[in-house]
């Protein structure tokens, strides 16, 4: 038998009317093609922003705790509401929360991870002809807490679900019909890429496609689950997620997609004194801080002194430059100083591993522009550039045609 597991997010399911058309759609694939189905949903769009707004009214930093305990209601009304629908239509259904399912996650609330999934119960429904349904986001503690999984974590309960049954193929429903070579909005000549790597793809969601939570695909590249992201509202074939098919050349392009985020900043500590356990005593606090560091350059040290500079989350900017003012007068450096209109550009792809150059031609591509470059790194599969905010669309479009990835 065929089982696969589909996940509907909030924009799926966001009104009554998208959820009888999201039940009726189940419907038709069971008759159709007879497989069995798992289906995992998110709350109804806005609802899980609506409930942290409701939160912040009663308490400025509300317990990681209770907002599991509020956040994981959302996902219960979708799961609650689908069954209806399904059952409306004269398909048996059943209904799991999280916990109901078992699945148990650590205590890390708010950004529980899934620890074991118990799948007997849901197995029996299945063999029983039901379609079950499963709130995305959440789980449970081995002492019956609620967790969460973290925003978009819903994707990550289909995937582990996915893995747990040995699923066929794990089927994302979105309100865009696959992954595409960089954001449409951004450059309309954009297409959308008929397969990618599950690598390329963690590239491409943590630098901002947010299409995928990122943590869904590591989970499906480590256990291997056949991972589709489609529209929910047009017909298609979506985006398969999968391994790098060697001896096909999955990819025949170098670069699959530009990748970008807006939600960048930069600081920088000038003359620090160049010895041993200087960037550990500056990343260290920041760290401990919770804020996640992205790129980081140390320049050569002239006069016995360095600068260091690195990147983090634009909304970690203030609270970072505060630290490092500290770290500044501990270090005796000389200066921090820091912007926050900037912007990453990457281009990503499996095809550049076997050549040469594609840096050059990235750069002479934004030189021509007159696009100044203010920081690069570069891995395997990825180069990225830190650019002025102002440029980020230029940017795009330029490396986009660059590379012949437009639309004829
Ligand atoms: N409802 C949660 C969120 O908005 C989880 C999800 O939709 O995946 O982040
Ligand atoms: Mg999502």
């Amino acid at each position: 038998m065929t089982l696969h597991v589909h996940k509907y997010g909030g924009t799926s399911v966001g009104t009554a009317d998208k959820i009888q058309n999201v039940a009726k759609k189940l419907v038709g694939e069971k008759k159709t093609t007879g497989n069995d189905l798992v289906v995992v949903v998110s709350a109804m769009s806005g609802e899980t922003n609506r409930m942290t707004d409701l939160a912040k009214t009663m308490q400025q930093v509300p317990s990681a705790k209770q907002m599991d305990v509020l956040l994981s209601t959302g996902e219960q009304v979708t799961i609650a509401l689908l069954c209806m629908a399904l059952e409306e239509l004269g398909q048996a259904a059943v209904s799991y929360t999280g916990g109901q399912v078992k699945i148990i996650t650590d205590d890390a609330h708010s950004k529980a991870r899934i620890e074991e999934i118990h799948t007997a119960n849901v197995q029996a429904d299945l063999q029983g002809g039901k379609i079950v349904v499963v709130a995305g986001f959440q789980g449970v503690t081995e002492d019956g807490a609620i967790t969460t999984l973290g925003r978009g974590g819903s994707d990550t309960t289909a995937v582990a679900l996915a893995a747990a049954l040995k699923a066929d193929e794990c089927r994302i429903y979105t309100d865009v019909d696959g992954v595409y070579t960089t954001d449409p909005r951004v450059e309309p000549k954009a297409r959308r890429l008929d397969k990618i790597t599950f690598e390329e793809m963690l590239e491409m969601a943590s630098l901002g496609s947010k299409i995928l939570q990122i943590r869904s695909v590591e989970f499906a590249g480590k256990y291997n689950v056949p991972l589709r992201v489609l529209s929910t509202f047009v017909e298609g074939d979506g985006t398969l997620i999968t391994y790098e098919d060697e001896d096909e050349g999955m990819e025949k392009a170098l670069i699959s997609g530009i990748a970008f985020n807006r939600d960048e900043a930069k600081v920088t500590l000038a003359g620090v004194p160049d010895m041993p356990g200087v960037a550990s005593a500056i990343l260290q606090p920041i760290s401990a801080a919770n804020i996640e560091i992205d790129m980081i350059v140390q320049n050569i040290a002239e006069d016995k002194t360095t600068d260091f500079t690195f990147t983090v989350h634009r909304n970690d900017y203030e609270k970072t430059m505060q630290i490092l003012q500290d770290i500044c007068n501990q270090l005796g450096a000389e200066k921090v100083s820091g912007d926050d209109k900037i912007v990453k550009v990457s281009i990503v792809g499996v095809g550049m591993r076997s050549h040469a150059g594609i840096a050059s031609q990235m750069f002479t591509a934004l030189a021509e522009e007159g696009i100044n470059i203010r920081m690069i790194s570069t891995s395997e599969i990825k180069i990225s550039v830190v650019v002025d905010e102002k440029y980020l669309e230029l940017a795009v479009r330029t490396l986009h045609e660059s590379f012949g990835l437009s639309a004829e």
